[in-house]
């Protein structure tokens, strides 16, 4: 049984201790890829040097919402020369948080996400989107742009998610379907086509229960591919394959 992570960020904090050490020992504990998910300029040089250190982890590079703040003047277009790394597989991660009061204004998150798909088209690449609190301005932002990607840790209703695989998009589907008063996104994890579902952590955030608060790794994806398929009458097995073959399949990745 293989596990695809297609949203980490071990270039996090929380494994400063012992990263190398947690990313080695992944391949034998059935972790065939990871995408490695930039959000600050920073953690984006990370990812890459990442990407660099290991067979099964891949870069993706862009610049969160809640970073753009802190972010060199110059940040697009260092991010649009680490797009040239073989390993960089997608522009990422980008998109809309109105949750946090002290983000970057509305209109400055929105041109900065609006630059970065452009910049994935111009480089032929998918996007991973992240939406907390601004479904309506992401998804307008989508049907005007058109990329190719995924909405990551889908928080959104059934019918957003039909409207996004209509538009080509893939949902990502984490910890959070294991939460107690996950009833949406349980919905959304029994009606999104298999076809367009994508196994991601957001480790070393959103651990899945009966992990839920310690820090997260790809491992855990078991437990969550064990709650969508429960929903869904299907076995975990068939989530997880499910989840390499589509991660591959957008990413470009050859298995
Ligand atoms: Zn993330």
């Amino acid at each position: 049984m293989q596990i695809f992570d297609s949203h980490a960020h071990y270039d996090a904090n929380a494994f400063r201790a012992d990263r190398e050490e947690v990313v080695a020992s992944l391949p034998d504990k059935g972790v065939c890829g990871i995408i490695n998910c930039g959000a600050s300029m920073q953690g984006c040089y990370d990812s890459i040097a990442l990407a660099e250190g290991y067979p099964h982890v891949y870069a993706a590079v862009g610049l969160h919402p809640e970073d753009l703040l802190d972010a060199p003047q110059d940040w697009l277009k260092q991010v649009e020369q680490l797009l040239s790394h073989p390993k960089a597989v997608a522009v990422g991660e980008i998109g809309l948080d109105y949750y946090w009061k002290e983000n970057a204004p509305r209109e400055v998150q929105q041109a900065a996400f609006a630059a970065q798909m452009e910049l994935a088209a111009a480089h032929d690449l998918p996007v991973i989107i992240h939406d907390r609190d601004a479904h309506g301005d992401t998804m307008e932002l989508l049907r005007r742009h058109r990329p190719r990607g995924v909405l990551h840790c889908f928080s959104g209703s059934v019918e957003m998610m039909r409207e996004a695989v209509s538009l080509g998009l893939y949902i990502g589907l984490g910890g959070a379907v294991t939460f107690k008063n996950a009833r949406v996104p349980l919905e959304v994890a029994r009606e999104v086509p298999l076809d367009r579902l994508l196994t991601e952590t957001d480790c070393p955030y959103m651990a899945p229960v009966p992990f839920r608060g310690k820090r997260c790794d790809s491992t855990m994806i078991a437990y969550t591919a064990a709650k969508i398929a429960e929903v869904r009458g299907i076995t975990a097995a068939e989530v997880l394959e499910a989840g390499v073959r589509n991660a591959r399949e957008l990413f470009g990745i050859s298995g």
